[in-house]
């Protein structure tokens, strides 16, 4: 289902190509049954702004393991047209997710970064998951069972379960304290954040980095395996915050840098609109929905 908004026209600055861009705004939104991925494509979003989705809101939000029936999200994006011809899909202007009963909210800056309605950073020092959520297999089973003991039991670590070789993401910017091997973590990397944090990821296939490099957050820095204690390939992947291991899909992790001053009041006014025009085309999409279903 379709439903145009229709916002402005601009003029293609090309001497040579003197048709006209049109740019619209269009809207989807779909509440979660089987799986995100099947909800967006239904939703009519393409597999790129779905896993655009899930990068605005994959700080706050483990898409691998924390999503269920129920959640929702709402996005408001741009659709760009050539003589009536579609020609592609734009930015995500604005989107909302709610994750168990949790909502949080993006709006696209200038700048092209998304922040919440405060003007606060959506990205931040964290991944809430090192890898992607399409080749994690659990989405819907909290209390799976452990790959290595086969009982549902809480571990000083995440463990998700998807395919050999899937690549394994740095969770924050940080130096690999130690990239190696053992018998029980098999290959493994260890990277420290700050003098606070320490991320580990264990049973890896192959690893990329050297003990002492320096990576950038969403970097790949190895695959998944199973090498080492496992009776399975998964990652085993846990969060030291002072030395202690913490559940990383809950611990509280460090603010993210807000807008100041004149940006962050410009922002401020901007994002009220977007949400406004997100608000307004998920009611019209509400009303004319059951309409444009029939035809
Ligand atoms: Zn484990």
């Amino acid at each position: 289902m379709r439903l145009w908004w229709w916002i402005k026209q601009t003029t293609a600055s090309s001497p040579v190509d003197t048709r006209s861009t049109d740019t619209q705004l269009n809207y989807a939104s779909a509440t979660i049954t089987s799986s995100f991925w099947n909800a967006g494509v239904e939703a009519g979003l393409t597999g790129n702004q779905i896993m655009q989705l899930a990068g605005i809101f994959g700080w706050d939000i483990d898409f691998a393991l924390d999503i269920r029936g129920g959640d929702k999200f709402e996005v408001l994006y741009e659709e760009q047209f050539v003589e009536g011809e579609h020609v592609g899909s734009g930015e995500i202007l604005a989107a909302s997710f709610t994750n168990q009963g949790e909502t949080f909210t993006a709006i696209r800056a200038e700048s092209g970064k998304y922040y919440d309605e405060n003007g606060r950073a959506m990205r931040k020092a964290f991944l809430r998951s090192p890898l992607s959520f399409r080749y994690v297999s659990s989405n819907f089973n909290p209390r799976r069972l452990h790959p290595v003991t086969g009982k549902v039991k809480a571990h000083r670590g995440t463990d998700y379960v998807a395919p050999v070789g899937t690549p394994i993401w740095a969770a924050g910017d940080g130096v690999v304290q130690k990239s190696g091997y053992n018998k029980y973590n098999g290959n493994y990397v260890f990277i420290r954040h700050t003098s606070t944090y320490i991320t580990k990821y264990l049973h890896l296939t192959k690893r990329y980095v050297k003990t002492g490099q320096r990576v950038k957050q969403g970097q790949t820095i190895g695959t998944l395996g199973g090498t080492g204690r496992v009776t399975g390939p998964h990652l085993h992947y846990e969060f030291l915050v002072n030395g202690v291991h913490r559940n990383p899909r809950t611990v509280k992790l460090p603010q993210s840098k807000s807008l100041q001053g004149r940006e962050k009041q410009e922002f401020i006014s901007l994002a009220q609109s977007r949400l406004e025009q997100m608000q307004k085309m998920g009611m019209l999409w509400a009303a004319l929905g059951p309409v444009l279903n029939k035809s």
